[in-house]
């Protein structure tokens, strides 16, 4: 199944995957993740990208699109994946539609995450990260369960640089003008379902689950039919 996750940042994409993926044995792609660690590892593309993350602007389209074409030719993700903030840019669809079509693959589904703004500020300002396992926690609405220390890991949680109001309040209108014209995009090739990511995570992610439950059952279909 090959899936894409929608949603400002915030929106609990993240922390739904790691469900999706924990229930469906499929692979995340997240290109938040892969940066930060061309970042650490200090690589040429690390260093181009974090001028842009800091300030919390989009990293350019074709150092992106290199970064998913490389990652896609693994063969972990033969059987499918859930991209996590990716796509982020027309340009960027595009690009995926072209890579996915050249070896006769097609997309499932783009699940889209709707938050309102304040609750997204209030969620990424208070977002914490295990440096070593990439756990998501926040400090009110999931909190670990000693004091900023992973539960899988026992060791200390931290915030990510770019996730101070400042750079949260641009990120959240890059968002707007860059991304959110992707979900008509979507709408248009029939593969966007709206997901209110208002609520418990255990609630919105049943709602996910059973969006998935019928694509899955359609494809079931789908191939019975032939
Ligand atoms: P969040 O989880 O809060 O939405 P991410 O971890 O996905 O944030 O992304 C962090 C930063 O990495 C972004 O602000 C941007 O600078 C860069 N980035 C991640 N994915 C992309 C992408 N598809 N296109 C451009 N920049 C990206
Ligand atoms: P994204 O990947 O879309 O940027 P995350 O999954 O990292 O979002 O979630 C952002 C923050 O909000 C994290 O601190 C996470 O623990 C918290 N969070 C996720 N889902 C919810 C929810 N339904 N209610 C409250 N807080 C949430």
């Amino acid at each position: 199944m090959r899936l894409i996750f929608l949603g400002p940042p915030g929106a609990g994409k993240g922390t739904q995957s790691e469900l999706i993926c924990k229930d469906f044995g499929i692979k995340q792609i997240s290109t938040g993740d892969l940066l930060r660690y061309h970042r650490i590892e200090g690589t040429e593309l690390g260093k181009k990208a974090q001028f842009y993350m800091d300030k919390g602007e989009l990293v350019p389209d074709e150092i992106i699109i290199e970064m998913i074409r490389n990652e896609l030719r693994k063969t972990e993700y033969l059987d499918g994946f859930l991209l996590d903030g990716f796509p982020r840019t027309i340009p960027q669809a595009e690009a995926l539609d072209k890579l996915l079509s050249d070896s006769g693959l097609k997309l499932d589904a783009v699940l889209v995450l709707i938050v309102p703004m304040e609750e997204l500020v209030a969620r990424l300002t208070a977002r914490r990260v295990c440096p070593k396992c990439g756990k998501v926690y926040h400090l009110i609405s999931n909190p670990p369960k000693n004091d900023n220390i992973c539960d899988i890991d026992g060791i200390e949680l931290y915030q990510r640089t770019d996730d101070t109001e400042e750079t949260v309040r641009n990120r959240l209108n890059v968002y707007e003008q860059q991304t959110a014209p992707l979900i008509g995009y979507y709408e248009n090739q029939g593969l966007a379902y709206k997901v209110d990511g208002n609520g418990k995570i255990e609630d919105i992610y049943k709602k996910i689950k059973d969006i998935i439950l019928k694509i899955l059952k359609g494809k079931e279909e789908t191939h019975s039919e032939k």
